[in-house]
């Protein structure tokens, strides 16, 4: 057993800011890197424009799930394997890294050679056979926090990753659950400020999650930087309306172009760049 200030993610251990480096992006350093994308791939058209809208307004990195964690089994799943052909395609034709859910050990392999960062979902935060696994891909990780788990509790499933050999994790608050019901989530914008203190590791902010609304999505990003998050990584499709899953807390590209200024603002006036 480790004291927590023994622990591979504490900044006592470590007190430089781990930085993970992308092509195009550092994740954790001065820059503000914002992942944008759909929910899901729905189709190559529409991975393609989205990748295209998101790029040209200022995102590093394409978000687009293919392995869908939904609620009703009924629900889009998501395209599996054909989807991950539609972002390859999405990165050849603009250079985006890759962002994607790997909800399975099974698929930590297939998944990998698809992208350049893991995602581990809300509802896998306490998977730790998937943490160990995805580990050893040896991506960087994007590591979401349980909908129901503490600070520490994320913290710890950081450490599951970490001690596999993997110190290139990055932290995501995305909503917890409380009473309020107005909103999907409750955006914990104190993770940012508090996490800081305790690790070293990078934290960025869903706020697409942590609302659930569309209209919510401009204020949280503006406030989650002006925490002190690293970056954001927002819900964007061509056609809200239209989608598959998760359509009422998405951006249009118009939308997001708007957000991206506004962020750009308050990055400068935190003392980071965009
Ligand atoms: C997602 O980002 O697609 C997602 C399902 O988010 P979460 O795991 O935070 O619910
Ligand atoms: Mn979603």
């Amino acid at each position: 057993m480790k004291k927590e200030s023994e622990m591979l993610a504490s900044r006592e251990l470590k007190k430089e800011n781990t930085v993970i480096e992308l092509d195009g992006a550092r994740i954790g350093g001065k820059d503000i890197v914002v992942m944008a994308g759909p929910c899901a791939v729905e189709s190559e058209e529409q991975i393609i424009e989205t990748a295209k809208a998101v790029k040209n307004a200022g995102a590093k990195i394409l978000r687009g799930g293919v392995f869908k964690p939904r609620t009703s089994p009924y629900s889009f799943q998501g395209l599996g394997k054909e989807g991950l052909e539609h972002l390859k395609k999405a990165k050849e034709e603009t250079g985006l890294a890759v962002v994607t859910e790997v909800m399975d050990p099974k698929t930590v392999e297939l998944v990998s050679k698809y992208c350049d960062i893991l995602q581990i979902g809300s509802r896998n935060m306490h998977n730790f056979s998937l943490l160990k696994e995805a580990s050893r891909a040896n991506k960087p990780i994007l590591l979401k926090r349980g909908m129901s788990a503490t600070l520490n509790e994320l913290i710890n499933s950081a450490e599951h990753i970490l001690s596999e050999g993997n110190s290139q994790v990055i932290l995501c608050e995305r909503g917890i659950r409380t009473f309020e019901n107005y909103t999907r989530n409750t955006l914990d914008l104190s993770a940012v400020p508090a996490l800081k203190e305790l690790t070293h590791l990078p934290i960025i902010v869903d706020p697409s999650h942590g609302t659930g609304r569309a209209s919510l999505v401009s204020s949280m990003s503006k406030a989650a930087i002006a925490a002190g998050a690293d970056g954001l990584i927002v819900e964007v499709h061509p056609q809200p309306e239209q989608a598959l899953s998760d359509g009422q807390q998405s951006l249009n590209a118009e939308e997001f172009e708007l957000l991206i200024k506004d962020i750009k603002k308050i990055a400068e006036s935190v003392g980071r760049a965009f």
